[in-house]
């Protein structure tokens, strides 16, 4: 899996090739955002790590520029703690993003996913989310107890999309448009509705969810 690198802190650019390096990725590295969008020119790469505060251009910049060329899945390293910056980029089409100081475990999580996604077949496969079997094929899903779990359509539509990329962020424009062709003029409450159903039927505890995440502000997580 090619990795590239765009962080412009020299000892956190290092650490994070380092530790890539080690896990088997075959990585480039890119100190700013030109250097980033040339390397992308030049070369195919499975995933970017993208830190959003770069000397020569936002990385809201780079992440528009590339989304012009290619569907590369980003994941953006943000420095900040408020959702504003974050909410952008994923509107301009990264796939993911980790608020630094992050942990190096966390954001090889994050890259797991990415490339599980990359992998999932057309077929999906059978996934279990806590107890429940969801079949996505068969559009069925059975408890652990082998009862049948009922889901309306519009829950189907959302689970469609989650279960395709699990561990993965998957923002609320990205379900609202699998539900309803388009996120504009939509409530955000209503997906809330839609996410509260499908907890009691795939939650132990719904009230304390464990594999349907909410990321405030940005959209749903699912943990299978
Ligand atoms: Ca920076």
């Amino acid at each position: 899996m090619r990795v590239l690198v765009v962080e412009d802190e020299a000892p956190l650019r290092r650490a994070l090739v380092m530790n890539l390096d080690a896990r088997g990725f075959a990585v480039t590295e890119a100190a700013d955002g030109a250097h980033a969008l040339t390397a992308l020119a030049d070369h195919q790469q499975d995933v970017v790590i993208l830190d959003l505060g770069l000397p020569d251009m936002s990385g809201v910049d780079v992440i528009r520029s590339v989304r012009a060329f290619a569907t590369t899945p980003i994941i953006v390293l943000s420095a900040r703690s408020g959702s504003a910056d974050k909410v952008h980029a994923l509107d301009l089409g990264a796939d993911d993003y980790v608020t630094k100081p992050f942990n190096m475990d966390e954001l090889l999580a994050r890259l797991r996913a990415t490339n599980r996604r990359l992998q999932v077949a057309d077929e999906p496969v059978p996934t279990t989310v806590g107890t429940v079997t969801v079949d996505l094929a068969a559009t069925t899903a059975i408890d652990g107890d082998g009862a049948p779990v009922h889901f309306t359509p519009t829950e189907w539509k959302i689970l469609d999309v989650l279960v395709r990329r699990p561990g993965s962020l998957v923002s609320s424009d990205t379900l609202l448009t699998a539900v309803r062709g388009s996120a504009e003029h939509t409530d955000p409450s209503y997906l809330r509705i839609y996410v509260g159903q499908l907890r009691r039927k795939l939650e132990p505890e719904p009230g304390r969810p464990r594999h349907l995440i909410t990321e405030p502000g940005m959209g749903y997580r699912l943990r299978p």
